[in-house]
């Protein structure tokens, strides 16, 4: 009788404490469950739009298959949500800006961006020769070609290699995997670049390049030839939700601080000329790449990413901006959208 009870109240103990955990699991699987249907609502519904175009002023993105379509999201906790092409490798372009920028924000300090780049947007076409005349080479913003090869040339290193090594490894760190260059997008736009080439040589001439500024260009253009997928994008894009701590190695790739004024910067020009009615519509920092890739940010809480290569007039993808806002609208995670007390 003795041992009866003995066995009975242990049975009461151990469903006691397993009742929060319990509702705790349960609440997880139903957040789950709504995450994952965000995704495939958005998918089922874009995925047979035929709007815009794959960039060609770099002859090998023209050649992408256009119908490519993935969407990953990536919580703080490490949790991985995907649908459709996730594993299909693309060149990342622009986006690659956002961690470039973060590398010589973490290194030199926020003020040398401000400084020798300039934060403020310049509402003007990424690759603008215009904006830097307008300001002899001040204010061009690291997220348009000016700005991200001036950015690029910041970088610490005194040589080529020294530079480029430390920003492979700093996107190898945000992507939790090691990452290679596209070899055919990398030749393509290093053989028709004469824009970006002239932009260096603009700026070198107001002083505004650190390094070489034919080198930094090709720094550049190979920073945007790296490889990846969207559930890379979707990992790096959780790590900037996270603070700049990768969620799934648990290893810091910037601090919180860096981290803030990169995203500060991906808000008020991630999408370029659209980023202020992107921000009106949406409410995230956000980044586009001619690649058909776009990541927005969800501080502290989650990074979504899409790949589609078709394009908008500004330069980002149709569906993958499509996807995003309706994914953000159905989670309600506009972090601008307040529910009252
Ligand atoms: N490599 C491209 C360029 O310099 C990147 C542009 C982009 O993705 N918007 O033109």
């Amino acid at each position: 009788m003795k041992h009866l009870i003995h066995t009975l109240s242990l049975i009461l103990v151990i469903s006691i404490c397993q009742q929060p955990n319990t509702i705790a699991q349960k609440q997880r699987k139903k957040q789950q469950a709504r995450i994952q249907s965000a995704i495939n609502q958005a998918y089922d519904q874009l995925k047979d739009l035929q709007e815009g175009k794959n960039a060609d002023y770099i002859p090998a993105l023209a050649q992408v298959n256009s119908d490519f379509f993935g969407i990953a999201v990536v919580t703080v906790d490490g949790q991985v949500f995907t649908k459709g092409d996730i594993d299909e490798l693309f060149s990342i372009q622009s986006i690659s800006k956002v961690f470039t920028l973060a590398r010589v924000i973490e290194d030199s300090g926020a003020t040398t961006i401000e400084e020798k780049v300039g934060v403020d947007p310049t509402g003007l076409k990424f690759n603008s020769i215009v904006a830097v005349e307008l300001r002899k080479g001040k204010e061009i913003n690291p997220f348009v070609n000016p700005g991200a090869i001036a950015t690029t040339s910041l970088v610490k290193g005194n040589t080529y290699e020294a530079k480029w090594n430390h920003i492979l490894e700093t996107h190898n760190a945000f992507a939790n995997r090691t990452l290679e260059v596209n070899q055919p997008v990398y030749v393509s736009e290093a053989e028709t670049n004469q824009r970006n080439q002239s932009i260096a040589m603009l700026l070198n001439s107001y002083g505004r390049i650190y390094f070489d500024p034919a080198q930094s260009t090709d720094i550049y253009t190979r920073q945007c030839a790296i490889n990846v997928n969207a559930r890379d994008l979707a990992v790096m894009a959780a790590t900037l939700a996270n603070g700049g701590t990768n969620p799934l190695s648990g290893s810091t790739v910037v601090s919180p601080q860096t981290n803030a004024h990169v995203l500060s910067v991906m808000a008020i020009a991630g999408l370029y000329d659209d980023a202020g009615k992107w921000l009106y519509h949406v409410g995230l920092p956000a980044k586009s790449g001619v690649g058909g890739g776009i990541i927005a940010v969800v501080p502290g809480k989650f990074g979504i990413a899409v790949f589609a290569p078709p394009l908008d007039a500004q330069g980002n993808s149709v569906k993958g901006a499509k996807a995003i806002t309706q994914i953000i609208q159905t989670l309600k995670a506009n972090p601008y959208l307040i529910e009252p007390n």
